[in-house]
């Protein structure tokens, strides 16, 4: 744990009590602070009180007397419209921070030395924190990991300075943390998304611009137009920036060449890592989060050796492009977390004979999207509501059949891929769709993948049990 000691002896009001509120909380509680929390769900109150910690209605409170407010990152700080507590903190001129700020406060004070490397970014920020922390751990340092990802970042190890921080941050924990200032900021890349919880995207933008604008190191993918101008904006204003591409050789910064990861320095390129053969890094999208793993284990100190070692022995992370098993020429690889088409968009980029497996409860504007990939699909098996809607998508421009269940889809695709006579033929599940037509969420519709998968007569598996 992480004493939160910065709030000794104050009053401190905390809303949100779910794992990390509580985590929060008794940070808070175990730093020396006086807490009084709330949440709107009774039972979230009643646990937080078996863990010892003081609850009392907020409406109640008087707020004079609270030095900071402490808010869980699934509130609602601006939009669509403030939470109540936040306009009775506004109004009583309390702060509002959230864990990542008060994980922030502890390092500066306890050990700024400490390598951290916070990520963000619309997509990839899980797989590039999980790459992050597993390059530092493989090399045998103390890899941290938390935030949005895994662990609530007040249960990590308290700060030293041999600790390596890797914390992946949502907008929600940037907007909450005025003062991150990491070693290394990482922001990945910006597509609209969740405007109904930013408003605008230049809003959105602007809240991810915060963490690389606090970093002593701002690395930051320019393979789009937002991002491109936060890295000039930044580099303008005197930081120290340093640019990745998934695609374009730059004059200066590191960018990939198909899967060699190169080094830019005044327009001469040198190789530094590669990604060839590793399966848990296929496709561009991966290439990026490479890029910025690499980039930032650099900055804190580790050698070439070190990064390709780990690199090399990612595991990957479940539901992205997880590879659960190979029989024969065939690899089967769970999508699962892909749940709409942008979604599915990189694993239909990432291979070239797939045999797809796709729908659920179809989300607005369907697969259309995916058209430019339909030429890699050498045949559909559509499940779940969504079914009839794909299948007119996919007219006569792609076989497919109606499966109906995940399981006829895995045996009809896992036998017509045995059948092809390409080099590799893949069965993807990424279906583009919610889960909860058929199943509870899309760990569980991963799982039930896996295990079908696993059933299946000489399966090689990869990866072994998660
Ligand atoms: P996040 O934590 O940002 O949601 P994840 O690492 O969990 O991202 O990846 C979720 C999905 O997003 C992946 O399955 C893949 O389809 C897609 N994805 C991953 N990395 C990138 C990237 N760099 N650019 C675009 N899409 C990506």
């Amino acid at each position: 744990m992480v004493p939160a000691r910065s709030l000794s002896g104050r009053h401190v009001a905390l809303f949100g009590l779910g794992d990390s509120g509580i985590a929060t909380a008794r940070a808070l509680i175990e730093g020396g602070a006086k807490v009084l929390a709330w949440d709107d769900n009774p039972e979230s109150v009643a646990n937080a009180e078996t863990h010892g910690i003081a609850t009392g209605d907020l409406r109640q409170a008087d707020w004079s007397g609270f030095s900071s407010f402490v808010l869980s990152p699934g509130v609602p700080l601006t939009h669509p419209k403030p939470h109540w507590t936040v306009e009775l903190a506004r109004s009583a001129g309390v702060e509002v921070i959230g864990d990542v700020e008060l994980f922030s406060r502890e390092r500066r004070a306890g050990a700024p030395d400490a390598p951290f490397i916070a990520i963000t970014g619309t997509n990839g920020k899980s797989t590039t924190t999980a790459l992050t922390a597993h390059i530092i751990k493989a090399s045998g340092r103390d890899a941290q990991m938390g935030g949005n990802i895994g662990r609530a970042v007040m249960t990590l190890d308290p700060p030293e300075t041999t600790r390596n921080y890797i914390v992946e941050c949502s907008s929600y924990q940037i907007d909450l943390a005025p003062s991150i200032n990491p070693t290394a900021g990482i922001l990945l890349n910006l597509t609209p998304d969740h405007l109904d919880r930013h408003g605008t995207m230049q809003h959105y933008a602007s809240i991810k611009e915060r963490l690389v604008a606090g970093s002593e190191t701002a690395i930051i993918g320019v393979d789009d137009i937002y991002c491109a101008q936060i890295a000039d904006r930044l580099e303008k204003a005197g930081k120290d920036v340093i640019r990745i591409s998934k695609r374009l050789p730059l004059t200066d910064g590191y960018f990939a060449d198909g899967t060699d990861l190169m080094e830019a320095r005044h327009g001469r390129y040198s190789r530094i890592a590669f990604l060839e053969g590793i399966g848990s890094l296929r496709g561009q999208h991966n290439a990026q989060n490479a890029l910025a793993a690499v980039t930032a284990c650099l900055r804190i100190g580790l050698d070439l050796g070190e990064i390709q070692s780990g690199l090399e022995s990612f595991p990957g992370l479940a539901h992205r492009m997880e590879q659960v098993g190979r029989r024969d020429h065939v690899l089967f690889i769970n999508d699962s977390k892909a749940t709409n088409a942008d979604a599915a968009a990189p694993a239909l980029s990432s291979f070239n004979r797939i045999y797809w497996i796709a729908g659920g409860l179809p989300k607005e504007g369907g697969i259309e999207p995916l058209r430019p990939f339909f030429p890699r699909i050498a045949k559909a098996y559509l499940i779940g509501e969504a079914a009839p809607v794909f299948s007119a998508t996919l007219g006569e421009a792609v076989p497919y059949e109606i499966s109906g269940t995940l399981e006829a889809a895995i045996e009809h695709a896992a036998s017509d891929a045995a059948q092809d006579d390409a080099d590799e033929a893949v069965v993807l599940l990424s279906p583009a769709c919610a889960s909860f037509d058929q199943f509870k969420n899309f760990e569980v519709r991963g799982e039930a993948f896996r295990q079908a998968v696993r059933a299946i007569d000489r399966m090689k598996l990869i990866g072994g049990e998660r």
